[in-house]
């Protein structure tokens, strides 16, 4: 059987250099965290503010990354504020807003991605190209001072359509591009494009990625059962 850091390694000899790997932790144990960590990993991902915050505080390890990749209810913002790497999931000026007013509080600078919806799913969260026009020209978006765009963030639709799939991440490549000329040209840190996973993560690198998140095939299968 393999074991964590098996999988962690196998996956790290096949990825690029310059791709980022966040491993997405949500639902498994600290223990299993520690086990990734030994074999070198440092960032992780989460989807819930509370187990975010708890793994947080309960590993105590300053150098370990620690992303958030699910929908961030406003009223969670104040709980990963203090020390989160990189919220991947913003999807409206709402919640920006909140992550800018905690961040001030902080007194940081929070990097966040604007997360796309690309899929042919209804459920699954993000701007479309109109709603980030709308955001990107209010007066309310230029006032943000604590926060950083670093780029943007997809989930492909859930298929065996590979054809599809592929197509779906060169869509969000297409809109990383016009963001970056439109709006960020002059702007080192919107470089980020966020996207795979671990069905797909291959083909998402092949299309542009620079950061995968990969969760099932490092930790095994999520049994949401036991949570
Ligand atoms: C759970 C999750 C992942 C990881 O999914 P796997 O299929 O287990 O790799 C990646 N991104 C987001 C946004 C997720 O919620």
């Amino acid at each position: 059987m393999s074991t964590i850091s098996d999988n962690i390694n196998e996956l790290k000899s096949q990825i690029p250099k310059n791709v980022k790997l966040v491993a997405v932790s949500k639902t498994h144990p600290i223990v299993d965290i520690i086990d990734a960590y030994n074999a070198g990993q440092v960032h992780f991902g989460e989807n819930k503010a509370q187990e975010l915050s708890s793994k947080h505080e309960e590993l105590k390890k300053d150098d370990i990354k620690w992303h958030f990749i699910g929908h961030l209810q406003t009223n969670k913002v104040k709980y990963i504020i203090p020390f989160i790497e990189l919220i991947h999931s913003v999807d409206s000026l709402k919640l920006l807003t909140e992550i800018n007013r905690q961040s001030a509080i902080n007194n940081r600078i929070t990097n966040c991605l604007l997360q796309f919806h690309i899929a042919t799913e209804e459920t699954k969260f993000g701007f479309n190209i109109s709603e980030l026009t709308e955001m990107m020209n209010s007066q309310e978006f230029k006032d943000l001072k604590n926060v950083c765009i670093c780029g943007v963030m997809g989930m492909a639709s859930f298929t065996e359509d590979v054809d599809l799939i592929r197509s779906e991440f060169r869509g969000l490549k297409e809109i990383f591009d016009t963001i970056k000329e439109k709006y960020f040209l002059k702007n080192d840190s919107f470089c980020e494009l966020s996207m795979g996973m671990s069905s797909d993560w291959n083909i998402a690198i092949e299309e542009g990625s620079t950061i995968i998140r990969v969760g099932s095939i490092i930790f095994g299968n999520r049994n949401y059962n036991s949570n």
